[in-house]
């Protein structure tokens, strides 16, 4: 019973019982015996939707609250809550950690206080120390641990959500290592680990010292099964007709079916134009089972979507509602997720189709579950990889609604007798993987090694050989001395590259110079930080040498900067660089370049075809290129050239204010990838003007000017309107058109040509004129003029 948890705060078991939970799940209720609310650590590892939330929020409040005599009757009004702490819950994506704060908030009404940390490095979150209840990504974490946020030391309990997902070759590292930096400083610092069902729980158990639960129950039955042919293949040995009609898809037969029985299904895919696809193609199936009433509330629903953003995929997303499906992806706004996940909790959706990213922290269970692609495309092996286990059985689990469904079915798709067959093996019957730790990877330890130093755990070799000890990867590995030699590696290349220093000491006394603090408070891979610190230096040494070729006598090395920059150089550069500055300066393209081919960003693919077309760039462009060009006998690391030069340019096009549709065309990609690729490249940049002045590199103006450019997407012209908030690329340059060039001239503009430059949006306008200091915004009477030569009609 709720009533009889120990150590909770006093107003949490009402609370629960108005949410309609009278008693615990046998899992949560093992948590609690094995101490849970007492401080005590706790491995969870249940199957997917089995109520781990609640044991987090059981850890979290009790540890915050502890100290106040829950029995002294509180009536839960919210000063009377007093908490003495604070709670750290790490999610593993971004997206996730707002799904997270909206699920705490509704303890605010208790006194207890939420914030989300995600965005913004090389901050340390003062504000957060507030907060009794912290989300957080794990680089966010692993970032305030560098930043040397004091409050950390003050936490009194960590949640890692997801934690399986120390697996992960890319993020898991952090995870991992955050982790154990955190325990390590606080040693009293309760640990508590939610884990899908894993192979290995005991390991993760005995990594962090703690209880375990390790639980398949699951509120309601669960049957996997694979379709084939005319039949719904069970695991019980059950088979179930479910025919296909000619013209119809699996995926589709499978919906009509469960529709038939009043049911609606979640169907998972690989990839985000694929659930976008499906949806479209499932609202056909979908459509001719809705009823008026379901229609008309549909229809409401499509326009609150389209009411939130003038977009392909929100009037995708609401045309597909209006039918009666939808598709569900970390690409739609946080307000469309809300809205489908809603619509499909009140069964007015039948369908969504969605990718499995953020599937784990959404709660949409459905009386079925297809998962429709168990192969996934993956860059680094090179092609379609099938899933793990762990994860096809982390979507499965979304199936059967408990206290709807008599039990959930879970299916796969088969196309001939032989994929029947591996389905089964490989998913239906098979045990989850194993989790492994990932952290012997050298991007990953160059990156943790360095900060371990920077930030103070560890001052010598010894030191972090004993700091590594914490960590899984030492509690995994059998390899003895393998830890030892890649860290002596890491440590001789971290010195090379004067990020760190050795002392000939017997401890191996290790320090962070000033230059590898700065790369470890910036988050970048050291090898980033060595590519473009090489890169522009090598960019000072030639220009210097081609500079002084240039002059009449022959000069001297160790000449001064200050010279004029050779001719070939200023031809390219002319337009991308300020003028009153008379050091040589890279090109934006050079600069573009230089961060692309960094570790920190992904490189485009190159297809058929793009191999030569960018090999003569490259040639023709070299001069502007920081550093040396590999040669075309070094296959491998050509390629990459060739593949940085190709981001350079797409990110080169966005700066010169090419249509976006142009791009995506141009390179094959979507309008998301466009901002991821800008987004890291503006914070590299503003990494590479950080790094170059503190070496004392001249470059900053083109790199900050190139930053500016990318971040805002315009010629350098528009740099400063496309600054003012609300303006962006396309208004920047029509305002411009008009003669408006600056901030300061809209400041002064005649509001009617603004009113005409934008179109005749007078709210827009305002809000325009507001951000840009304008005396007085007010559009009110104000007719548009439209000025001749308008470029965009
Ligand atoms: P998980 O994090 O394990 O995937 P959730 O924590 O999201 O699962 O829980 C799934 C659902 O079960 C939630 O809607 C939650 O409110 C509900 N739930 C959790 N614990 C209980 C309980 N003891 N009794 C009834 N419902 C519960």
């Amino acid at each position: 019973d709720v009533a009889d948890i120990p150590g909770v705060p006093a107003w949490l078991p009402e609370h629960l019982q108005e949410d309609g939970i009278e008693a615990l799940y046998p899992p949560q209720a093992e948590a609690v015996e094995r101490g849970v609310t007492g401080g005590a650590n706790l491995v969870a590892s249940v199957p997917t939707a089995s109520g781990k939330t609640l044991i987090a929020e059981l850890a979290m409040f009790s540890a915050i609250t502890s100290g106040t005599d829950g029995a002294d009757d509180h009536e839960g009004t919210a000063d009377e809550t007093v908490t003495d702490g604070t709670a750290l819950y790490i999610v593993p994506l971004r997206a996730l950690a707002s799904e997270k704060r909206e699920e705490f908030e509704q303890f605010e009404a208790y006194g207890l206080e939420v914030g989300v940390s995600t965005g913004n490095y090389e901050s340390d979150g003062g504000w957060l120390a507030d907060k009794d209840v912290v989300v957080a990504t794990s680089e966010k974490v692993d970032s305030l641990v560098r930043n040397d946020a004091p409050w950390i030391d003050d936490l009194d309990c960590v949640v890692a959500d997801e934690v399986h997902l120390v697996d992960d070759g890319e993020r898991g590292p952090t995870l991992e290592v955050t982790l154990a930096k955190l325990r390590k400083r606080n040693p009293d610092l309760q640990t508590v680990a939610l884990s899908a069902t894993i192979g290995n729980a005991e390991a993760l158990a005995e990594w962090l010292d703690a209880e375990l639960v390790d639980s398949t129950w699951r509120p309601i039955d669960l049957k996997k099964g694979v379709h084939y042919g005319q039949a719904l293949h069970l695991e019980d040995g059950n088979q179930k007709r479910l025919p296909v009609r000619d013209s119809e898809k699996q995926t589709a037969a499978i919906v009509r079916d469960t529709l038939e029985d009043d049911g609606s299904t979640l169907v998972f895919v690989n990839s985000r134009r694929n659930a976008e696809a499906a949806a479209r193609r499932l609202a056909s199936t979908t459509d001719p089972h809705l009823d008026g009433e379901e229609r008309d509330r549909l229809a409401e629903i499509a326009a609150e979507i389209r009411d939130v953003s003038d977009t392909e995929t929100s009037d995708d997303l609401a045309e597909a509602v209006e039918q009666g499906a939808a598709f569900h992806h970390a690409g739609l706004s946080r307000e469309h997720r809300s809205l489908v996940e809603d619509a499909f909790q009140e069964r007015l959706v039948k369908v969504i189709s969605a990718t499995p990213t953020l599937a784990a922290g959404v709660n949409t269970p459905s009386r079925r579950v297809v998962v429709r692609d168990w192969r996934r495309y993956d860059g680094t092996a090179g092609g379609m990889q099938p899933l793990s286990v762990l994860e096809v059985h982390q979507m499965m689990g979304r199936a059967g609604r408990p206290g709807l469904d008599p039990y959930g079915e879970a299916l796969l798709l088969a196309s001939n007798h032989d994929e029947l067959d591996e389905l089964f093996e490989r998913y239906v019957w098979a045990d989850p993987e194993p989790v492994q730790s990932k952290l012997a990877a050298e991007p990953a330890l160059r990156t943790h090694i360095l900060s371990t130093v920077a930030s103070g755990f560890a001052n010598s070799r010894e030191g972090l050989l004993d700091f590594l000890e914490a960590t899984l990867y030492a509690s995994q590995t059998t390899e003895g001395g393998r830890l030892e030699t890649v860290v002596d590696e890491v440590i001789a290349y971290l010195a090379a590259n004067d990020f760190l220093t050795r002392a000939d000491d017997e401890e191996g006394t290790l320090r962070a110079t000033s230059i590898g603090q700065t790369v470890s408070r910036l988050y970048l891979d050291p090898m980033s930080a060595a590519e473009m610190l090489d890169g522009l230096r090598e960019f000072e040494r030639t220009a210097g040498q081609r500079a002084s070729r240039s002059a009449p006598d022959g000069e001297q090395d160790g000449e001064p900067p200050g010279f004029e920059p050779a001719s070939e150089l200023v031809s390219d550069a002319g337009d991308d660089i300020g003028e009153s500055d008379d050091t040589p300066q890279p090109t934006a393209m050079g600069l573009y370049h230089l961060v692309s081919r960094t570790p920190d960003m992904y490189e485009l693919y190159l297809r058929s075809g793009d191999e030569e077309e960018y090999s003569m760039e490259a040639y023709e462009r070299e001069d502007e290129f920081l550093g040396a060009m590999p040669s075309e006998f070094e296959e491998g690391r050509f390629e990459d050239w060739l593949s940085a030069l190709k981001t350079a340019r797409l990110l080169e096009d966005w700066a010169d204010e090419i249509e976006e549709g142009t791009i995506t065309e141009r390179y094959g990609v979507g309008p998301g990838d466009i901002r991821g690729k800008v987004e890291t490249a503006s914070w590299l940049l503003n990494a590479a003007e950080r790094l170059a002045g503190e070496v004392g590199l001249d470059v900053t103006p083109a790199i900050r000017e190139a930053r500016v450019r990318v971040e805002h997407g315009v010629r350098a012209e528009l740099v400063d309107l496309a600054g003012v908030r609300g303006v962006g690329r396309k208004r920047a340059r029509r305002l411009f058109a008009t003669g408006i060039e600056s901030r300061e001239d809209l400041r002064e503009a005649e509001k009617s040509v603004v009113l005409g430059a934008l179109r005749g949006r007078e709210k827009t306008a305002e809000n325009i004129l507001t951000n840009a200091g304008h005396r007085d915004p007010s559009m009110e009477g104000v007719t548009p003029t439209t000025p001749d030569g308008d470029p965009t009609g």
